[in-house]
């Protein structure tokens, strides 16, 4: 079998949904502290200052901060708030270890808000909460503490959220964009689509879609229950996006999808703010 033979029948395999998921995540699993030394690990080599949110019941949670030298935008990066969602703080590892940051840009980094979710594979906390549900009434101390910890933070230029879905038929994504600036939608699903197929519904998650992207643009809809992404858009960011790997492909396939979505999605903010 030639090399470009073997590649093409491991891209289709790479591309096949496995159909492993009945009424939630059953894919692979992973041991959230091991990931958060290994980032851990990385965020010192590559002088990344440690940032960590105070937050019960743990004393803390890592979270990181890179300066660039002459850098005027800011991009804040977060993971791992659904504990059965393991691509997303695989991804941040990913692109920890690549060491590939743009440098006009300075980074905030928290790699997972949920590690009891991890060690349960569940979505919400130990005691049951969805904590991305819970950035209006703030009944968590882990939300409460990563609120107070983002109030800390200067305003961010760009927010990327990393998710998956366990339902998705491919790789899609929110915008959230009420002033209506430049979009990076479209560059971060390219990304994505090198690896990954993109989710083509014409609704997703009861929402319009259009080529993988759920837009929120120029009014953003209130909801009771509010997402880190909602409080963001209130508090701190004025641009955001939801990325939502597609959970019942390879998790490979998904973490690719993650990475080189915010890869993308930096490249195209640098060429809108130059
Ligand atoms: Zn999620």
């Amino acid at each position: 079998m030639s090399p470009s033979q073997f590649s093409d029948i491991t891209a289709r395999a790479l591309a096949q949904r496995l159909g492993q998921n009945s009424g939630g995540y059953q894919g692979e699993r992973m041991d959230i502290w091991n990931i958060l030394a290994q980032i851990g690990q990385a965020a010192s080599r590559h002088e990344w200052i440690p940032l960590p949110l105070n937050t019960p019941p743990d004393a803390f949670l890592p979270a990181y901060c890179r300066l660039n030298p002459g850098a005027t935008r800011n991009i804040y990066l977060s993971a791992g708030i659904h504990g059965d969602e393991p691509a997303g703080p695989h991804a941040l590892l990913r692109l920890m270890v690549e060491n590939q940051w743009r440098p006009e840009f300075n980074y905030w980094l928290v790699p997972c808000l949920n590690p009891d979710g991890f060690e349960r594979n569940t979505r919400e906390n130990e005691n049951g909460v969805d904590l991305n549900r819970d950035y209006s009434a703030q009944t968590t101390p882990r939300v409460r503490s990563h609120v107070r910890w983002l109030e800390q933070q200067p305003a961010f230029d760009l927010a990327l959220l990393l998710h998956e879905d366990w339902e998705s038929n491919g790789f899609y994504l929110y915008e959230l964009n009420p002033d209506v600036q430049p979009s990076l939608a479209e560059a971060m699903i390219d990304g994505a689509a090198q690896t990954c197929p993109i989710d083509h519904a014409p609704q997703i998650d009861g929402r319009d879609a259009e080529r993988g992207t759920i837009r929120f643009v120029g009014v953003i809809p209130e909801r009771p229950e509010w997402p880190e992404a909602l409080w963001l858009i209130h508090n701190r960011s004025r641009h955001s996006y939801t990325l939502e790997a597609p959970s019942d492909f390879l998790l490979e396939v998904r973490v690719s999808a993650l990475a080189k979505a915010v890869r993308a999605g930096l490249d195209q903010f640098a060429l809108r703010v130059e």
